[in-house]
């Protein structure tokens, strides 16, 4: 990973912004610009410089991981008091970005207590967020292998998936897997929802046995060398009524029109535009509850949020889920869900996986 140009960029837009610096606390963002991927840190960027902060249980790994960056670790201090110590003698600071979203009024406090009166905390521009959205090869690279592994779940899932079978059962079963081959961990809670709890758009597998009948939504994620994967299959238990195939036909059309709909320069909010319109023909429009889908990558869910009315542009390199679903209240819910990523004329399906109605 280019570190080097990640923080030299993240520089520049603070100039841009008018900050003297940048002070962040969010994880994802602390590992995307210096390559840190334990639980405790701070990074600030500046001007000047590029110090990182942690406590004495990751001195070997932050020594081992991050590049181009001061490390400072004091003994005794956390993170962010460490990073509070340090900012309060650097005179030149005096607007500081915070991440707002990312930082609790505690924590806001604490810093600014431990600043000197001149220093004042502001809320930044989602810049480090920004420029997450378009990723490199070797990102796209490692998010197709978390996705490549996602799909390869699907097989035991179909082996799994019987009426009188649990959901947790399931998503154990599936999870087991995961780990059986490489997955540092699940993205996400597995969502295993069936019969009426498949209208839960985000039905987390529950005790629940599976029915005779019915739809089983499965959304199921891991995430492998610090990246993530989505994606969402529904099969059916038993034979599906006439009118279970056609709502499911419906859903089908409506996310190949917003995958259709996905090429460089056109809006997220008119990919969402293409699923709605696609559901709204079959009458189905109302029930489609949730946004067309979301960035992916160090999150699971991340910028740009591929919903009604958002104005950011596609760019080659963003990846991207497309994920329209339709929940009839009680009776039954269907979605089906890929992870694209951007290419210079359209999209690559990065969850390459059978979308025909599958029968158990
Ligand atoms: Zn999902
Ligand atoms: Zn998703």
């Amino acid at each position: 990973m280019d570190y080097k140009d990640r923080l030299a960029r993240a520089r520049l837009a603070l100039e841009q912004s008018r900050l003297d610096a940048l002070l962040i606390t969010h994880l994802p963002n602390i590992s995307y610009l210096c390559g840190f991927t334990g639980s405790a840190g701070v990074l600030v960027v500046s001007q000047s410089e590029y110090v990182f902060f942690t406590d004495g249980r990751y001195t070997e790994q932050a020594h081992q991981e991050v590049k181009g960056v001061r490390i400072k670790i004091l003994q005794g201090k956390s993170a962010p008091a460490a990073a509070a110590n340090w900012m309060a003698t650097q005179k030149s600071l005096r607007r500081i970005g915070i991440g707002a979203a990312h930082m609790t009024v505690a924590e806001r406090g604490a810093f600014a207590k431990a600043l000197p009166r001149k220093a004042r905390l502001v809320a930044a521009p989602a810049i480090v967020e920004r420029m997450r959205m378009v990723k490199d090869p070797e990102e796209i690279a490692k998010i197709r292998a978390a996705c490549h592994l996602g799909v390869a779940l699907f097989d035991r899932l179909l082996r799994v998936v019987r009426p009188g079978v649990s959901e947790t059962q399931v998503a154990g079963e599936l999870e087991f897997e995961a780990r059986r081959l490489g997955a540092d961990q699940m993205a996400f809670s597995t969502i295993i929802a069936g019969g009426r709890r498949s209208a839960l758009p985000h039905g987390r597998a529950s005790q629940a046995k599976l029915p005779l009948r019915g739809f089983v939504v499965c959304d199921f994620g891991v995430i492998l060398a610090n990246y993530c994967s989505d994606m969402t299959r529904t099969l059916h238990l038993g034979r599906p009524p006439m009118e279970a195939r056609r709502v499911y036909q419906a859903v089908r059309e409506a996310q190949q029109a917003a995958l259709d709909a996905v090429k460089p320069g056109v809006t997220v909010g008119e990919v969402d535009g293409a699923a709605r319109k696609s559901l709204q023909k079959h009458g189905l429009g109302k029930f489609f509850t949730h946004s067309t889908g979301h960035g992916v990558g160090l999150e699971i869910h991340e910028s740009p949020r591929i919903a009604a009315g958002q104005m950011d542009l596609l760019q080659p390199g963003m990846v991207i889920t497309i994920e329209p679903g339709v929940y009839l209240p009680g009776k039954v819910g269907i979605r089906i869900e890929d992870t694209v990523v951007v290419t210079d004329s359209g999209c690559e399906i990065l969850t390459p996986c059978p979308k025909d109605l599958v029968v158990v």
